[in-house]
């Protein structure tokens, strides 16, 4: 094990239209649980054309510091612009471990980075703690198709760099502390930046919720049956407010679109309700909604392993269950 000088835990914020996107808000948590036990500060790094708004947002959940870089070249993703800005903060300030979001961006962004300053990457980390005897944090993932844990460290260079999947940690403000807001003003050269960013499409319909922060999830699975029954699936989830889920055998069978998927080629999510109908609970399903709050599954097999997970289980047909469920909730 190395002897570093590097100090303190760093959050990358990833924003959207300026605002704080929910993942590094949410990876904040574990970060001040990781600066506590290595006794360093927490810090937030964002970056954007005009940060005020999520500055504003990172200031609830108790970190020591927020660097704030602001520029043109930093309005949507660029990793050309942020690999180039992040390394240069890395090269000032050494952070000792530096936590991203497992968003489409995040995973472009934790291994270039992580090239960019010769150091390891722990991708798509689903636990973290830190191992106080060797001073490295433990990053947990999945391997082996989601049959094995593995508990992963960097012990030979700094800074260690993960990117840990949305919804994972919950969300936990902290009342009444005001970090400091250190601008920091870095010019990208336009040479540097080899790929521009013309045109985002958001592939979400108007109106539909995304899965990561929604707190309501209804999920279909193969018991569902055909692409046509899914509308049961739209149907109480619309009646509860709530985003439409799906397993990956759903997917598969083209019945709804990857975006929905859940588990571990999928999403990870953590709403206060998931309702699994049709969805027998393989170990990668429960991967990504087992931090669900609540979790209620409708399935017609009562040894189905979903119902191990289950807070409420509803042995019985989704054809009878679910527009039975759609119309009681809607009397509500
Ligand atoms: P099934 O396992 O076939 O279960 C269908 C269930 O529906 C059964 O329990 C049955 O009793 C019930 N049912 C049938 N008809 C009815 C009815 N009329 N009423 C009520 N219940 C009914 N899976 C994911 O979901 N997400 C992932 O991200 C994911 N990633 C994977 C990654 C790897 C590397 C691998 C190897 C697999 C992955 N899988 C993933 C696939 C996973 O192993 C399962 O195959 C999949 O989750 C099964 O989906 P399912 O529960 O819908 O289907």
């Amino acid at each position: 094990m190395g002897e570093f000088a590097n100090k303190n835990i760093w959050v990358f914020i990833e924003t959207d239209e300026g605002k704080a996107k929910s993942v590094g808000l949410e990876l904040l948590n574990p970060g001040r649980m990781l600066a506590k036990k290595a006794g360093e500060e927490l810090v937030a790094v964002v970056f954007g054309t005009e940060n005020t708004a999520a500055v504003a947002q990172i200031q609830e959940y108790g970190v020591d510091r927020i660097i704030s870089v602001e520029g043109a070249e930093y309005e949507k993703y660029s990793f050309d612009a942020y690999t180039y800005a992040m390394t240069a903060l890395v090269n000032k300030y050494a952070p000792s471990a530096i936590l991203i979001g497992a968003t489409n961006n995040g995973r472009d962004f934790g291994p270039r980075l992580s090239c960019r300053l010769r150091t390891g990457l722990t991708a798509d980390c689903t636990g973290l703690d830190y191992d106080a005897e060797s001073g490295n944090v433990a990053w947990t993932r999945p391997a082996f198709g989601g049959n094995l844990m593995a508990c992963i460290m960097c012990p030979d260079t700094r800074p260690q760099i993960g990117t840990v999947r949305p919804g994972v940690f919950k969300k936990a403000p902290v009342p009444d502390k005001h970090a400091d807001v250190i601008s920091e003003k870095i010019s990208v050269p336009a040479d540097k930046i080899r790929v521009r960013l013309v045109e985002s499409i958001r592939e979400a319909a108007e109106g539909m919720v995304n899965l990561e922060d929604a707190e309501i999830i209804v999920s279909g699975g193969r018991g569902m049956g055909a692409s046509e029954n899914f509308k049961l699936i739209e149907e109480l989830a619309d009646a509860l407010g709530g985003a439409v889920g799906a397993s990956r055998a759903a997917v598969d069978a083209g019945w709804i679109g990857h975006a929905h998927q859940v588990g571990q080629t999928g999403k990870t999510v953590g709403p206060k309700l998931y309702i699994a109908c049709g969805i027998s609970g393989a170990i990668q399903h429960l991967a990504g909604m087992s931090g669900s709050e609540c979790i209620v599954a409708i399935n017609q097999d009562p040894e189905a392993p979903i119902f191990t997970m289950a807070d409420y289980g509803i042995i019985g047909n989704v054809f009878e269950v679910l527009p039975a469920l759609t119309e009681e909730i809607k009397t509500l």
